[in-house]
C-alpha cells in the first residue's frame, strides 16, 4: 500500500522557525500532510503534500450537516530515537465506528496505518524528543460532496495532519456537575468521535466558565443522576482506595486513555470497579472525607487531576494528595508510552 501513496514534498521545511522548547498544544502543524479522498464509490490513491489550506464549494455537506469525525493520538521519541506509537489500529477501528455512525464510508486500515507511518517518515524531524512532547496526531475525514439535500454525502476527505506538542497541562480543574444540558444521550452519537458532539458541548461550558469553573463534568441526559465524562475526556472516581469508571455505552466515548488506565491499574493490584457513579454518591463521599480523588483521562494530557467541582450552589474541594493514583497512573502509562518500561500487553508499536 505505501509504495501507492504519491509524495509531492515540500521545497523549504518550516522546521528552523519552530521553537521546540515552547511548544503550544496543537498550534504547530508539520511539513505535510496525508490526504485520500473518496470519490465514485471507493477510496482513490493518496498522496503526502505541503500542509496547507483545502478548497471547498460552499454547498460542501460538511457545511450544512456536519459529517465529521476525527481521531486524537501521539507519536514519541524513545532515548535511542526510535518512532513509537501507542495503540494505533484502536484508533483506527473507533474511527471506522464513528464513520459508521454517520454514514461516512469504512476506510481499510492499509490506508490509515501506511499513510501515518509514511506520514511519520517524512516529517520525522517534527516528532519532539523533549520530556512531556510528543506529536499530537489528528486524522479525520469529512464530506467533501455538494448540494443542499439532507442526505448523505458521495465524497470525502480523509487527512492526517499534525502538531508537535509540549505537555498539555490544564492545572488543577474545578469542574461543574451539570444539572440541565447533556453531551449524548440514548441512541446518539455519544460514543462517537463525530465533529457536531463537540461543538455542542462548548456553550454549556462557557456557562460553567462564567461561574468560574473549568469544565463540566457531564451527566446522564435522562435525570442528571449519573455522572459520565469530563469535559472531553473520560472520568475516574477515587472513593477510598477504590479506583471507578463509568462503563462503556452510546453515551460515552470508549477513550484509549481510560481502558489502558484501568488494565493497568488492575494489573498494578488497585481495586478496580466499572459501574455507574450517581452524583449523590460522589456528594456523600465528599462529605465524609471518603472521596479522595477525581480525573479526567484522554490522549492529550493522558490524566488530568480535578482539584473540586460545584454542584447546585455548593462547591467541594478534594485533599492534596501525595502520591495520588492520578500520578502513579500517569507515570506508569507514559512510561510505557515512551519506552521506559516493559511493555507486557503489546500496545507500543515501534516504526
Ligand atoms: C477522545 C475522547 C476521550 C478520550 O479518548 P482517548 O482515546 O483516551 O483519547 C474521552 N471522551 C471524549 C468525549 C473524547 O472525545
Amino acid at each position: 500500500m505505501n509504495s501507492n501513496i504519491k509524495v509531492n514534498p515540500i521545497q523549504n521545511s518550516r522546521i528552523d522557525s519552530v521553537d521546540f522548547n515552547n511548544l503550544p498544544f496543537g498550534k504547530v502543524f508539520s511539513d505535510h500532510m496525508f490526504v485520500c479522498d473518496y470519490k465514485d464509490g471507493k477510496w482513490q490513491n493518496p498522496t503526502i503534500e505541503a500542509y496547507g489550506p483545502i478548497e471547498l464549494n460552499p454547498s460542501a455537506k460538511i457545511f450544512h450537516y456536519g459529517q465529521s469525525i476525527f481521531e486524537g493520538m501521539k507519536a514519541y521519541k524513545d532515548a535511542k530515537g526510535t518512532t513509537l506509537l501507542f495503540r494505533p489500529l484502536d484508533n483506527c477501528k473507533r474511527l471506522n465506528k464513528s464513520a459508521e455512525r454517520m454514514a461516512i464510508p469504512q476506510l481499510p486500515e492499509g490506508i490509515f496505518m501506511d499513510g501515518l507511518k509514511k506520514l511519520l517518515e517524512i516529517d520525522n524531524a517534527w516528532i519532539p524528543t523533549k520530556e512531556g512532547s510528543s506529536l499530537y496526531i489528528r486524522p479525520f475525514i469529512f464530506a467533501t460532496g455538494n448540494g443542499f439535500h439532507a442526505s448523505p454525502s458521495n465524497e470525502y476527505k480523509f487527512i492526517i495532519a499534525t502538531a508537535p506538542s509540549g505537555a498539555y497541562f490544564a492545572g488543577k480543574v474545578k469542574v461543574l456537575i451539570e444539572e440541565k444540558y447533556a453531551r449524548a444521550a440514548n441512541g446518539g452519537v455519544g460514543f462517537a468521535k463525530a465533529g457536531g458532539n463537540y461543538a455542542a458541548q462548548f456553550y454549556p461550558t462557557q456557562l460553567a466558565i462564567e461561574r468560574g469553573y473549568n469544565q463540566v463534568i457531564w451527566t446522564d441526559d435522562t435525570n442528571h443522576e449519573y455522572i459520565e465524562e469530563a469535559g472531553a475526556m473520560n472520568i475516574f472516581v477515587r472513593i477510598n482506595d477504590t479506583l471507578i469508571t463509568s462503563p462503556i455505552s452510546d453515551r460515552i466515548l470508549d477513550g484509549i486513555t481510560r481502558k489502558s488506565i484501568l488494565q493497568i491499574a488492575k494489573d498494578s493490584g488497585l481495586q478496580v470497579e466499572e459501574r455507574k457513579i450517581t452524583v449523590t454518591e460522589i456528594i456523600e463521599a465528599a462529605k465524609n472525607g471518603n472521596l479522595k480523588e477525581l480525573f479526567g483521562a484522554g490522549t492529550a494530557a493522558v490524566i488530568s487531576p480535578i482539584s473540586g467541582f460545584g454542584f447546585k450552589g455548593v462547591d467541594y474541594d478534594l485533599p492534596e494528595l501525595e502520591n495520588s493514583y492520578a500520578s502513579q497512573l500517569k507515570k506508569k502509562i507514559t512510561d510505557l508510552q515512551t519506552n521506559k518500561t516493559e511493555d507486557p500487553y503489546g500496545w507500543r508499536v515501534h516504526l
